[in-house]
């Protein structure tokens, strides 16, 4: 199968750079693209772009490793890995019905760095630090910002919290992308977590897999697989993200028993056409990736020119159920703010109902009657 994945093309920027540096992780975090000048030695930049870079410097900064860099169309300013690396002159533009916090986490804090919102489970912020600045983070009031880089004594708190909380069951070690912190620092991580009886599940939130794939070495695998079951949950957004790198260290994971899925975010003119998300979901299966989530893209401030229609999204993902394997089709979410959290949507294929008597379409458009027997049982009723 991995020969049906295309080895990445590096930009000629670096193809004098030793093999050993260019798959060495800390090379490539090393020479991230971080300025102006540095990016204009990749292409040729539009006015909006020069501007935005600057701009945004001390906001949600950018950084671009140079193994994303490359995947870059140069030729392109509508390049679907250049929209969600390279800043915009549109980020400065903010809504009134956007918001600062779009997914209420902050008031959801019962420590710094553990957003309790839903009864089971909780998120922790480990780290400010991502390979790639995303343009479209959800959380970019944040990340990249130094400020927010939480120290060990606060991710102490948050297990403390943790341990003394026994309807969590299931921890998401997130941030930024803890992938940027050391093999040690993250084994200590999921060596506390592991260790509290009530914590069943633990899954690892990071892009490292689509911006700095190098970053998944043996070593790091052979660290943390002792804490197993580890959900290992990535954003893919395009087939073309889908390189042999990708695959590779996808294939590392997926080897040594993590589980891996995928969370899409729906961004406009990028990757809210049918055909995108079908090659990307089947690329990611043969990765052994399997597409869990399409967020609609939320209501952060300064992501407006990413943002679809909710009644498009539903449109795609009803060009999908019935024409495609069921293992290609994600739950379509919404987030809903401030803080409310994510609802699934589907089509309705429901057409009519009274009572027992119901008619449905299929994804055909067919209609199809289903008369209920009246023996037909109830739920067992809650005591
Ligand atoms: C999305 C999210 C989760 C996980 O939700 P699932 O639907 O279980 O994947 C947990 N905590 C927070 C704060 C989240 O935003
Ligand atoms: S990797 Fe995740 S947390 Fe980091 S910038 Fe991208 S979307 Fe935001």
């Amino acid at each position: 199968m991995r020969d049906r994945f295309e080895p990445m093309n590096r930009h000629a920027l670096w193809k004098d750079v030793p093999s050993v540096d260019w798959n060495s992780w800390t090379w490539q975090q090393q020479n991230r693209v971080r300025t102006v000048e540095e990016l204009e030695k990749l292409f040729v930049l539009s006015e909006s772009e020069r501007s935005a870079v600057a701009a945004t410097l001390d906001e949600f900064r950018m950084a671009i490793t140079p193994y994303y860099a490359s995947l870059i169309d140069p030729m392109r300013e509508d390049c679907p890995i250049r929209m969600q690396a390279v800043p915009v002159a549109k980020e400065m533009e903010v809504l009134p019905s956007e918001y600062v916090d779009p997914l209420g986490e902050d008031p959801r804090m019962p420590v710094p760095g553990l957003i309790h919102k839903y009864p089971d489970r909780a998120l922790l912020y480990a780290t400010h630090h991502c390979p790639v600045y995303c343009r479209h983070c959800t959380r970019k009031r944040i990340v990249s910002n130094p400020e927010t880089a939480p120290p060990w004594s606060q991710l102490q708190a948050a297990f403390d919290y943790i341990r003394r909380t026994p309807e969590i069951r299931d921890v998401l070690v997130s941030g930024g992308d803890p992938l940027s912190l050391s093999d040690e620092r993250l084994e200590a991580i999921f060596r506390e977590l592991r260790s509290i009886p009530h914590v069943e599940i633990l899954r690892l939130s990071t892009r490292n897999l689509v911006t700095l794939p190098q970053r998944v070495t043996p070593n790091l695998v052979r660290r943390l697989r002792p804490y197993l079951p580890i959900y290992v949950q990535t954003h893919f957004n395009h087939p073309r993200e889908c390189t042999q790198e990708a695959y590779d260290a996808a294939a590392l994971f997926a080897d040594a028993g993590f589980v891996i899925n995928n969370q899409m975010v729906l961004l406009k003119d990028l990757n809210d056409r049918v055909e995108i998300v079908q090659d990307l979901n089947f690329k990611l299966l043969q990765m052994r990736i399997q597409p869990y989530y399409i967020h609609h893209c939320d209501m952060a401030q300064g992501i407006g020119h990413f943002r679809t229609k909710i009644d498009d999204g539903i449109a795609l993902l009803e060009k999908l159920r019935g024409w495609n394997s069921g293992l290609a089709i994600p739950h379509y979410v919404v987030d809903l703010s401030p803080g409310g959290g994510k609802v699934a949507l589907v089509p309705n294929y429901v057409e009519h109902r009274e009572g027992g008597q119901w008619t449905f379409r299929n994804y055909r458009g067919e209609k199809y009657h289903l008369e209920e027997p009246a023996e037909a049982s109830r739920l067992t009723p809650v005591e």
